[in-house]
């Protein structure tokens, strides 16, 4: 059994474990029941009916909350069914201030679903504090934060944009999808809703699609299961087991992949051809600072400028052991072009002022040999 003061570490690889005290499994059970059998008339198990709650599910949540330090954690269906449940929150003539350095989905759920619905978005630099106060309005009711920023890698500071979140009553959420709760902690620096795309980092094997939330206090979290249990988009228990058995392994992936990113990103500094690199583990970064004072590493995301767009295309085609997929967090390394594919239902024009232009490159590191990738990013790269 874990308790509260084990490390990070030890809770991931012990997490769903002893569930079970009448066979002693060491691995916890999938419970692929619907329904369960009442004991009496007006009488539980504790479950009813799996939208509203699974065993299997509940061992997953349990152990999200301990490792995010929230109050309650909820799993969903994908990342997205995570994010729309914490939009279902809010109603018509609300309005949220979102990172502009963005998860394209997200903007694209916001803008085309959302947006009909009368909920309204404002999407600011969220590395400046001040960018984020003045987009207060009285209508504001959340700030939705990235950070580390998609693709750019931008840093937000935690802690003042809570403070502003107090200032303002704003509810407010971070993205912890490119960090995970083994880098970064976001409820204790002051947040109160954490979302995940766990097909990310925390499924680590691009083999799994998942969301999660994690709630700081117990009436937030009821309010969002009540929006999760009326409308439906929960993980079904299997892939919930899959998830576990991820995270048991979490901070070792993700030590391996964050030493290779800071390797990668210092070797492509000097690469004929690279006109820039952002990872915040550089010095030269402007979040370094900021991020080595609210995350233990810089994670595993780095993104990089080419000069032309042609030798952008170029590496596309010739990498060979890194795949050309969307995505990022797995063991896998894999390489995307933003502007084109994560981000292409962003309007041109912004995309562009944002500097998601057809020069930029967007790499996640896998758990490979360092020396294996950056062996295909030189032969990719050349020429
Ligand atoms: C992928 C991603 C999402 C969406 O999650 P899905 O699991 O793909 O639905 C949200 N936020 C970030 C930062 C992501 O990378």
């Amino acid at each position: 059994m874990t308790d509260k003061n084990h490390h990070l570490d030890t809770v991931l690889a012990q997490l769903g474990n002893n569930t079970d005290p009448q066979t002693g499994a060491i691995s916890c059970a999938i419970h692929p029941s619907a329904t369960y059998r009442h004991p009496g008339v007006g009488q539980t198990t504790g479950f009813d009916y799996t939208r509203s709650g699974n065993p299997t599910r509940q061992t997953l949540e349990e152990g999200l909350a301990k490792l995010e330090g929230g109050t309650r954690a909820l799993v969903f269906a994908s990342g997205m069914a995570a994010l729309t449940t914490l939009f279902l929150h809010f109603k018509k003539g609300d309005h949220l201030i979102v990172s502009e350095d963005l998860y394209g989905g997200t903007y694209r759920v916001l803008d085309q679903v959302f947006g009909k619905f009368g909920l309204e978005a404002t999407y600011v630099d969220t590395t400046s504090v001040e960018a984020v106060k003045a987009a207060v309005t009285p209508a504001t009711k959340a700030l939705l934060v990235e950070t580390p920023g998609n693709p750019l890698l931008g840093v937000a500071d935690l802690k003042a944009l809570a403070t502003v979140c107090r200032s303002h009553n704003l509810l407010f959420v971070v993205d912890n999808t490119f960090l995970t709760p083994v880098l970064q902690r976001p409820l204790e620096l002051g947040a109160d809703v954490v979302v995940h795309s766990a097909t990310k980092f925390m499924g680590g094997h691009n083999d799994l699609c998942a969301g999660v939330l994690v709630a700081k206090d117990e009436e937030l979290g009821e309010a969002l299961y009540f929006l999760q249990n009326s409308t439906g988009p929960v993980l079904p228990p299997q892939d919930c087991w899959l998830l576990i058995r991820s995270l048991k392994t979490l901070a070792l992936r993700l030590e391996r992949q964050c030493a290779t990113a800071d390797k990668v990103a210092r070797w492509l500094q000097q690469v004929d051809g690279v006109t820039q690199v952002y990872y915040p583990g550089l010095k030269d970064h402007p979040g370094h600072d900021r991020m080595k004072q609210q995350a233990s590493s810089f994670g595993a995301m780095l993104s990089f400028r080419v000069d032309t767009p042609e030798r952008a295309r170029r590496a596309l085609e010739r990498i060979q052991l890194i795949a050309f997929a969307e995505s990022l967090g797995g063991v896998e390394s894999l390489l995307t072009l933003p502007a084109v594919q994560t981000h292409g239902d962003i309007p041109e024009e912004e995309r562009l002022r944002l500097g998601i232009d057809e020069c930029l490159l967007r790499l996640s590191v896998g758990i490979e040999s360092a020396d294996d990738i950056i062996a295909d990013l030189e032969q990719a790269l050349r020429g």
